[in-house]
């Protein structure tokens, strides 16, 4: 049964991701990422005790041990898998940025990167055969680990140039948005001598702040904020903590893309060079500010474990994703909420105020729209719009993406929904929009052919 999507396995608590599922896929897990123990962590949501207990329970009973490390970051599991060499995968219980009601699980190699997709066609393969149990004598144990949040937070305070950070003296405030952010990213702004005020900063699987997605409409009260206490910069997670957003001093949303292209430039210029890893759905403002800093960028589909396995095949310094999710090989291969936050407060005090860096980066017009498409006809409609174009640049790595000398369309059939997504971007608005319309118009005639998308 395919149960894997791009961020693993996501249901509604109770629903589709029911206790009887959990349990079982415990088991399949055990089959994979056993025999050596199993470490578990878990966000805020109501559910996670409940997903975590019948994970839990599945893999003991088929003889594997669990290391149960609480409430902290997908990061912060992932960093305890990789260097706790007695401990030979990982389980996230977690729906990172969806509504409340949704849990998922996500699980992670001994290299404490995602699972592969061979892995998890692994896990569902043994989902549906048969999962006989363990006897009573030889039944695997649980035991807690209360340290991996901090073992986390050390690991990234040693990256950065503490001293600098610590006699710069900044103020900011932290949206945690009661998720699993509350049990490291405080610790590390103490341990970094920043002043902080901390909004959500419970944990609380309802979200009473706003939903666990840092987009900007969900951070009003944090750009209010920042601009009424005149602090130096928000900072903002999503409700695993693996994604990281930012708000300049003004109260400024900064976009992705934005604190992407200023981190691989910091990077690039503390390293002497190197390659950022993005994706084809990123603005080329990010290949502006890198090469400029004599780096240069690679482009991958859209998804950070394929950005992360793209690093570690070619070295890669730097990645990521225009969502907030940042990858920095220094550190780890995965996306890494806490490390992001340490590496922005590092750019302001080496390069200052993050109002003037974004001010000082090139200007993108990008118009995202998408239009409705059936599962069936995706991969048809993207050959024939290719064809039609013999004589434009183009790559087929995630969809069809066109580059022109001023800016790229990006038509891409999405992977999780019945929707066809059409993005746009160029240094002129106007030549953005027109494009855009274009290649929607064509999209809508062929579509036509085929009974309407
Ligand atoms: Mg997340």
């Amino acid at each position: 049964m395919k149960m894997f999507g791009t961020n693993g396995i996501r249901g509604v608590a109770n629903g589709y991701l029911c206790s009887e599922l959990a349990l079982k896929v415990g088991k399949a897990i055990a089959t994979v990422l056993g025999p050596g123990p199993v470490a578990m962590a878990r966000d805020t949501r109501v559910s996670s005790p409940m997903v975590s207990a019948a994970l839990s329970a599945g893999l003991m009973s088929m003889g594997v041990d669990v290391v149960d490390l609480g409430m902290v970051p997908t990061p912060a599991l992932q960093y305890y898998v990789r260097t706790h060499s007695d401990v030979s995968g990982g389980v996230m219980v977690t729906a990172s940025h969806n509504p409340p009601e949704f849990n998922g699980i996500k699980c992670i190699s001994a290299d404490g990167t995602e699972c592969s997709p061979e892995e998890e066609a692994a896990i569902e393969d043994a989902y549906d055969g048969d999962l006989a149990c363990t006897c009573w004598d030889r039944i695997g144990t649980i035991r807690h680990h209360d340290d991996a949040g901090e073992e986390y937070i050390d690991a990234v305070v040693s990256k950065v140039d503490v001293d600098a950070i610590r006699s710069a003296g900044l103020r900011v405030c932290l949206d945690c948005a009661n998720g699993a952010a509350v049990s490291t990213t405080p610790l590390l702004l103490r341990r970094l001598g920043v002043r902080t005020i901390t909004i959500n900063g419970n944990p609380d699987g309802f979200f009473p702040g706003h939903d666990s997605e840092p987009t900007e409409e969900n951070l009003d009260d944090l750009k209010r904020m920042v601009r009424e206490l005149d602090v130096d910069l928000g900072i903002a997670h999503d409700g695993d903590a693996d994604r990281c957003v930012f708000v300049t001093g003004g109260g400024n949303y900064v976009p992705g893309d934005q604190s992407l292209a200023l981190l691989g430039s910091l990077m690039v210029r503390a390293n002497g060079g190197g390659l950022v890893v993005t994706t084809v759905a990123t603005s080329s403002l990010v290949e502006d500010v890198v090469t400029s800093a004599g780096g240069t960028v690679a482009y991958t589909a859209v998804g950070s474990p394929v950005v992360a396995r793209r690093m570690m095949e070619d070295s890669g310094l730097f990645g990521g994703e225009e969502n907030g999710g940042l990858i920095f090989s220094d550190h780890q291969f995965c996306r890494d909420g806490a490390m992001a936050v340490a590496r922005m407060l590092e750019a302001v005090v080496r390069y200052g105020p993050l109002e003037d860096q974004v001010s000082a980066l090139p200007r993108y017009h990008t118009v995202k729209g998408a239009v409705m498409c059936t599962d069936e006809v995706k991969g048809v409609i993207t050959d024939l719009i290719a064809a039609r174009h013999p004589d434009l640049r183009m790559n087929r790595l995630d969809g069809l993406r066109i580059d022109y000398d001023d800016g790229w369309v990006l038509l891409r059939p999405s992977g999780t929904e019945l929707k066809y997504r059409i993005y746009s971007e160029s240094r002129d608005r106007e030549v953005a929009e027109r494009r855009a319309a274009e290649f929607r118009a064509e999209f809508e005639e062929i579509a036509s052919g085929f009974g309407g998308s």
